[in-house]
């Protein structure tokens, strides 16, 4: 097969693992005897540098114009202080809207190897963790209207929480398909006892639970989604959830496992379209000195051949890699721990490790 990859790196440790993920992706291509073609795009503090802008309308165009966007992540201090409608993030913001990016995957898994890493380590509690969380990524409070105003001597403000019937049907969609391919169970996550937006949202689920009758359905309310998590997070299998919610569970869950440079991430369309990015930002702090965790990278271009490319068997085949190369004990700093027999390498090493595997 051939595919156009369009690659944004983006800043910080952003080249350093997303030169790591491609090297694996030749591989891939090398074995499985497919073309990936690479557009590369400036985007973030990169583009601001080059083109005063975080994104131009020609690299958005280009990031429509392929079957699959592979991005590293941005920002950085130096951007930290220029105005905020052009602050590198903005460029996540517009490439989400503008390719319609409404359903983001978020796998949280515990790799029995990097056990210790894990804060619940000496409970087991979060041992064999595989979850899923399907977070809506267009709607809700985040792109409602927000306003400031004065009312009685004071300053008011208010931020709109809003979603449709086709909004929730769609994300709700992509949960139960996500479940059919897993442990078959979703938790749908709400706050029905109190907003008029859960309301609506727990009826359109119950709708599809009718429909997808082969998946275990229940709801259940996001304060106490938060403390299942910690409590016995190994009971969920895929958790959907509106924007804000999402956000903030996703965040929770990744550190059960508490590695962030491992964790992949997908955006997906309606299409074939999607984003993939590690969840971790642009770590300047350890820019620039090969020592940044690939594996996070590398892990969501194997979602990439899943996802978007149909391409499960290479999808498996990088996931298998990763695992021998963390049983064999090769570890970044990030995840080297204090257990014997580890052999620390650096960036470029783990990626060239991962390839050695397939
Ligand atoms: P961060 O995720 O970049 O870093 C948090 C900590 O984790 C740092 O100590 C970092 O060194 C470490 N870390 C992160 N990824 C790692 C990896 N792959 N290997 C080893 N260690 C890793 O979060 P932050 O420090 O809050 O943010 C830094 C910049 O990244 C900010 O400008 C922020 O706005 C941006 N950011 C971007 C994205 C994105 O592009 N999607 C997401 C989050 C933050």
């Amino acid at each position: 097969m051939n595919k156009k990859i369009t690659v944004l790196k983006g800043d910080g440790i952003g080249p350093e693992i997303v030169n790591e993920a491609l090297k694996v992706l030749d591989k891939i291509a090398e074995k499985y005897g497919h073309t990936f073609e690479k557009d590369y795009v400036d985007i973030g503090g990169a583009s601001i540098d080059k083109f005063g802008v975080p994104i131009t309308a020609e690299g958005l165009e280009r990031c429509k114009n392929c079957d699959s966007v592979l991005l590293g992540a941005v920002g950085g201090p130096k951007w930290d202080v220029i105005d905020p409608a052009l602050r590198p993030e903005k460029a996540l913001l517009k490439v989400r809207s503008e390719l319609g990016l409404f359903a983001n995957l978020r796998p949280t898994k515990m790799f029995g190897q990097l056990k210790s890493a894990s804060p619940l380590k000496e409970t087991g509690i979060a041992d064999g963790l595989d979850l899923m969380m399907v977070r809506e990524l267009t709607g809700g409070i985040y792109f409602g209207e927000h306003k400031t105003f004065e009312e009685n001597g004071q300053t008011v403000a208010t931020d709109l929480m809003l979603y449709s019937e086709s909004e929730i049907e769609r994300i709700g969609r992509v949960a139960f398909e996500t479940a059919r391919k897993r442990g078959k169970k979703v938790h749908s996550v709400d706050k029905a006892n109190v907003l008029d937006s859960s309301k609506l949202w727990r009826k359109v689920m119950h709708r599809l639970a009718e429909e997808y009758s082969d998946v275990e359905y229940s709801d259940i309310l996001v304060d106490n989604t938060a403390m299942q998590l910690i409590k016995n997070p190994s009971q969920f299998d895929v958790i959907v959830t509106e924007n804000m919610f999402g956000d903030i569970l996703s965040d929770e869950a990744s550190m059960l496992t508490g590695s962030i440079g491992m964790m992949p991430s997908a955006s997906l369309s309606s299409g074939r379209l999607g984003m993939y990015e590690p969840i971790h930002g642009s770590a300047p702090d350890i820019a620039g000195q090969n020592i940044a965790n690939p594996l996070g990278t590398i892990l969501s271009a194997a979602m990439m051949l899943r996802y978007s490319f149909d391409m499960p068997k290479e999808a498996d085949a990088i996931e298998a890699a990763v695992d021998a190369v963390l049983s064999d004990g090769y570890r970044t700093g990030d995840i080297a721990g204090s257990d014997e027999g580890i052999k620390k390498v650096s960036c470029s090493e783990m990626g060239d490790l991962v390839c050695s595997k397939l």
